[in-house]
């Protein structure tokens, strides 16, 4: 049975609807705070938590801080140390009253470390503090979809109607971009030329990369990998063969490689250059013959590590010196690698 087929560019799965409230007594009414860990006279003397007594949780409105005061009073030892987390993140001061309440409620129903990650990271990110209230609600509210609700990759392939760009002359279907995603994805590409592009077999952008279990960075899922999957977790393939989804080879870039602050500044992701590098030197093979002492100093920093060398792969150091030759200014930084890769893409094809 084939799945629905959604017209919507958007995933089909949505954040659950929100939770209602639970009733929380009213804060206490709490007056200004000595640092010495008493209220002032006058007031109660109850006396202030660790938490409370921290100068960037003295900082925030009040509102703010008796909310916290709340959500403390009921957490275990470890939701305290999130919450701590949160609220004494450098962004988080810096959000409105409202944006802090709204974090502060999607922390009350999920007091657990990945929705603190999704929170600070958000509270830490400029270019989501100087965006619309409207906007940033929206994202604080997708903080709070629980893992396995969260869209994969494979997911929004099966569920979303691609948009269909062209860069450089070559047609690519993007699958689950929002616009701002999409504007990111194809100015990277711009960079590239056409015969590069013509070996990207598709782009799924999705909260989740590689069948959920990677909420950062990108993905190269080769017709080889797609058999791996299928071979090495059987039952996830089955799962999706029932379903009659569509396990088709892709470049996976996950929401957070799009949404880093220097990505969302400069519109080039370094992850969608370094996805495609893969997918270009395995349409031209062009890692063949090359060597690790050809790439000079490039050091692969990410997880596909196969303990052969300690700077990584082969393939996956050449993807990174193929998205630092598109980055610019890699020739003189490190020379060795500049020519491998000069060398690698002479042997292109032109008009293949
Ligand atoms: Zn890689």
């Amino acid at each position: 049975m084939s799945p629905p087929i959604s017209r919507s560019r958007a995933p089909i799965i949505r954040p659950p609807p929100r939770a209602p409230e639970a009733t929380r007594p009213p804060p206490p009414e709490v007056a200004r705070r000595e640092v010495d860990g008493f209220e002032p006279a006058g007031t109660s003397s109850r006396p202030l938590s660790r938490l409370e007594r921290r100068p960037e949780v003295q900082a925030l409105p009040e509102t703010t801080r008796a909310r916290i005061h709340g959500l403390e009073t009921d957490a275990s030892r470890a939701e305290v140390n999130q919450l701590t987390q949160l609220v004494t993140a450098r962004g988080f001061g810096q959000l409105a009253p409202e944006r802090q309440a709204e974090m502060l409620d999607v922390f009350s129903r999920h007091p657990d470390r990945r929705t603190t990650r999704s929170l600070t990271h958000l509270a830490d990110n400029r270019a989501f503090r100087e965006s619309e209230p409207g906007a940033q609600t929206a994202a604080i509210r997708e903080a709070a979809i629980p893992p396995r609700l969260r869209a994969d990759a494979l997911t929004v392939l099966n569920t979303t109607t691609p948009e269909r760009v062209t860069v450089n002359g070559v047609p690519i279907d993007v699958f689950g971009a929002s616009p701002g995603e999409l504007e990111t994805i194809t100015h990277t590409l711009e960079r590239l030329p056409p015969e590069h592009l013509r070996a990207i077999p598709r782009i799924v952008v999705a909260d989740t990369i590689g069948h959920g279990n990677a909420d950062s960075g990108g993905a190269w899922v080769a017709e080889s990998a797609v058999r791996h999957y299928e071979r090495g977790a059987p039952e996830i393939a089955a799962g999706y063969t029932a379903d009659g989804w569509r396990n088709l080879p892709r470049l996976e870039f996950s929401r957070e490689s799009l949404s880093r602050e220097e990505v969302m500044e400069s519109h080039v992701s370094n992850t969608v250059l370094h996805e495609t590098g893969h997918a270009v030197d395995a349409r031209y093979d062009l890692t063949r013959g090359v060597t690790q002492d050809d790439l000079g100093n490039v050091r692969y920093g990410g997880s596909h590590t196969d303990g052969s060398d300690p700077r990584g792969p082969v393939t996956e150091r050449f993807a990174d010196a193929y998205m630092s030759y598109y980055l610019g200014g890699f020739d003189r930084r490190d020379p060795a690698a500049f020519r491998t890769v000069e060398e690698a893409l002479g042997r292109v094809p032109r008009s293949p």
